[in-house]
């Protein structure tokens, strides 16, 4: 088996981005083997690709607090709406703002947040990644730290996996439309 993308040869594959290995984690259903480089509607394969890892201190002040939230932004999207305020980094089929980091590198950024006060961790637009937002989560706990998840998504996914948004919570769902 190939590790995904962005992670060097004989790097651990973490246990949730096995799921990648035939998508079907959006209503696209596009069955793609991302765990094998393969690019399904919404170009995005196993790695982890961020347009930003940033603290975020003006949205939903209710959940964020005086501190902010640390968002982890994910690139590319499985709807592309015309309207999108992200387009810069959520198009699949233009040149768009990303970086691809290693599952160290973004819980240590992470971290460096939460070592500051930051109390909540927010997953931007993570329909197409929820594999990739399970394993930062995992890692995360794993590290002994407890943030709040906020899981903040378009809500185009399929039912059958909305029961891994009781990973995050609360959970923040945008109208959206193509
Ligand atoms: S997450 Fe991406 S590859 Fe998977 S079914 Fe949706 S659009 Fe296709």
């Amino acid at each position: 088996m190939q590790p995904p993308e962005a992670m060097p040869e004989g790097t651990h594959v973490p246990e949730p981005l096995l799921d990648l290995m035939d998508c079907t984690w959006c209503p696209r259903n596009c069955r793609a083997r991302r765990l094998e480089g393969a690019l399904g509607y919404c170009r995005t394969a196993a790695g982890f690709s961020v347009g930003s890892i940033c603290v975020h201190r003006g949205e939903e002040p209710v959940i964020s607090g005086p501190h902010g939230i640390c968002n982890i932004f994910f690139t590319r999207c499985n709807m592309q709406c015309l309207y999108c305020q992200n387009h810069q980094i959520s198009r699949n089929n233009a040149p768009i703002v990303e970086y691809r980091l290693g599952l160290r590198e973004i819980v240590q950024r992470v971290e460096r947040a939460l070592e500051c006060g930051v109390r909540c961790v927010g997953f931007v637009s993570p329909s197409h990644c929820i594999p990739q937002m399970l394993a930062i989560i995992a890692a995360l706990l794993q590290r002994g730290r407890r943030p709040a998840f906020v899981m903040n998504t378009n809500a185009y996914r399929c039912l059958c996996h909305l029961v891994s948004a009781g990973a995050a919570s609360p959970y923040l769902s945008s109208m959206s439309r193509s």
